[in-house]
């Protein structure tokens, strides 16, 4: 048995000081505060000497595995003047990251940076709505687009004969009193890769609707695919409506490859959100879009605002991440996905040696499974109510007993610090656990 003697007295003195952790999504807590002092490729070490292999991968953003020297050096060389360098006195190395965004990322032709997913997102709200003149953005369900009021939660709403707007009660999912209930008429709420429905809605209020946002997979409930032509129907849709497509690519952006989802599935939407890892963990997060849309903001018709709009340390982290990701011609890649299959396949194996149902499927560096007979799902209402929610909580619980961190509602990220050897004591740990729970 580990001891977390230390953790323990440290999160208790941390109670007195501090409410509760950083972020506090509901249902998403680390089963047991641990403080950690230490990271080094997919190992974290705590305060009382543990060492656990991680799969949490700083809910996404720690793309690179921790303690990455080589671009840590990089961005050192880039900058040596962080401290004084502000958004007013612009630094050249921003010119450089927004050519390699436009580069590869199929919808950018201008990129403004910010700070946070959760701005990103509400610029690109601000850029539809003046951009088309039309009040209301859709949105689906799983699907997260950030902690603030107008996309946080709410339930889908079943009554179709009106304006299908995000109902807020206190049951859905991300409930948080406090929020605006008003908040929930800026959005229609769907459920996703359901084109009939889009269809109806759209037929009915379609020159409403300024935007239409999405996860072009559905990393945050079951790393859900799209359908086979539900993107190519939604994009076709929004030409059609002159409604502006946004994908949130704040998981995606570079976890999938320097292209993004958009690149993977071929659809190019008009906005994209960039945010967690592609600074490799350094925060930062960008708009990315049609420069129509986006010139809003050189005239400044649109206000898009931020002391540390465009800092240093976050341009040059992003520079840097990226010359990494895209040396020896995508050289990173390719070895996740050896190291991926090597997990996923072995996951699979042990799964069936103990006779446990599994629903496992992913995208390049985040996968999710679950203890279910399905072979897909392609939304959330496809696996939330028929999962076993208890038994996934104990295989969670078990493997973090043993050292081996995965994250809420079953998602596993891959990291580049990841290694064959490190895969292989997961696989090891995994077969334990799954003969005990
Ligand atoms: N969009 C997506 C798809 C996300 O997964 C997240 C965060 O998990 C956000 C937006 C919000 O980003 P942030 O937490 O940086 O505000």
């Amino acid at each position: 048995m580990r001891s977390m003697n230390k953790s323990f007295e440290l999160s208790k003195k941390a109670l007195e000081v501090m409410p509760g952790p950083h972020s506090n999504l509901p249902g998403y807590e680390l089963f047991k505060p641990i403080y950690f002092v230490r990271g080094s490729g997919a190992h974290l070490y705590d305060v009382d000497g543990n060492d656990y292999l991680d799969y949490m991968a700083g809910l996404g953003a720690g793309i690179l595995g921790y303690g990455n020297q080589e671009v840590t050096d990089t961005i050192k060389n880039q900058i040596d003047t962080l401290y004084y360098l502000d958004a007013a006195r612009r630094n050249p190395l921003e010119i450089e990251l927004a050519e390699k965004i436009i580069q590869y990322l199929p919808s950018a032709e201008k990129v403004r940076y910010l700070l946070s997913g959760t701005e990103a997102v509400q610029l690109v709200i601000r850029l539809a709505r003046a951009y088309t003149k039309r009040p209301y953005f859709i949105r689906f369900d799983g699907h997260y687009h950030g902690w603030l009021d107008n996309v946080l939660g709410g339930a889908v709403n079943p009554d179709t004969t009106g304006r299908p707007f995000a109902l807020y009660k206190n049951e859905d999912m991300f409930a948080s009193k406090g929020r605006e209930l008003s908040a929930g008429e800026q959005s229609f709420k769907l459920v996703w890769n359901d084109i009939e429905t889009l269809e109806r809605v759209l037929e009915k209020y379609g020159n409403e609707v300024a935007l239409i946002i999405m996860e072009p997979i559905n990393c945050n409930a079951g790393t859900c695919p799209p359908r086979h032509g539900y993107l190519e129907r939604v994009r076709k849709l929004c030409d059609q409506y002159g409604i502006v497509l946004c994908f949130d690519e704040i998981i995606t952006g570079f976890r999938v490859g320097l292209r993004g989802a958009q690149g993977l599935l071929g659809v190019t939407p008009d906005l994209t959100t960039l945010g967690k890892g592609v600074a490799g963990g350094i925060p930062f997060s960008a708009v990315a879009g049609k420069a129509e849309i986006m010139d809003q903001l050189t005239d400044r018709s649109v206000v898009g605002a931020g002391t540390f709009n465009g800092y240093p340390l976050g341009v040059a982290s992003a520079l840097a991440t990226i010359r990494y990701l895209e040396k020896d011609n995508g050289a990173f890649y390719k070895r996740l996905e050896i190291i991926q299959n090597r997990l996923t396949s072995g996951l699979k194996d042990i799964a069936q040696k103990h006779s446990m149902p599994m629903l496992l499927q992913g995208a390049p560096g985040v996968f999710f499974y679950q203890f279910i007979y399905k072979e897909i799902a392609y939304n959330v209402q496809d696996w939330y109510p028929d999962s076993d929610h208890e038994k996934q909580e104990r295989f969670r619980q078990l493997l973090f007993g043993e050292g081996v961190l995965i994250m809420f509602r079953a998602r596993w990220y891959l990291s580049g610090g990841h290694t064959e050897k490190d895969i292989d004591r997961t696989l090891e740990t995994v077969d334990k656990v799954m003969g005990i729970i």
